[in-house]
């Protein structure tokens, strides 16, 4: 999608699915069958139940913009600025939340309440969800 330079997360058995799940277009968050609640960050157990039995589940991916910032301060060779990084509230579930980056506009442009949509950043088998405004 662009060139920028990333941080990208090491991945482990836990959290591999998320950021690999780009690779079909998805996004995924741990979901327990019991609470019927999705939990992010990815954990081992349920916050509620304390169960075990948290499974990937897709997400529709859309929500709003919670909060924001935009970022001028490039901290690693390459990094683009400015950027903008926000707190995104899912529509799945109330409370359901992920910080990322709004791409696809002027970062100065994003806004609080602006609904935006997941997109896939690749970087080999690492799929960042990055939002872009519906
Ligand atoms: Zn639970």
């Amino acid at each position: 999608m662009s060139a920028t330079q990333r941080a990208l997360p090491a991945l482990n058995d836990l959290n591999r699915f998320f950021w690999t799940g780009g690779g079909d277009g998805q996004l995924r968050f741990l979901h327990c069958p019991h609470c019927e609640v999705f939990v992010h960050p990815p954990a081992p157990l349920c916050p509620h139940c304390l169960g075990a039995q948290l499974q990937p589940r897709t997400v529709i991916g859309q929500g709003r913009i919670e909060a924001l910032t935009v970022n001028h301060q490039a901290w690693t060779p390459g990094q683009a600025v400015p950027e903008a990084i926000a707190i995104i509230s899912l529509d799945d579930q109330p409370g359901l939340q992920m910080t990322s980056n709004i791409v696809g506009c002027d970062p100065q442009d994003a806004y609080i309440g602006q609904r935006v949509k997941v997109v896939f950043e690749a970087h080999e088998d690492i799929y960042l969800p990055l939002f872009s405004p519906v």
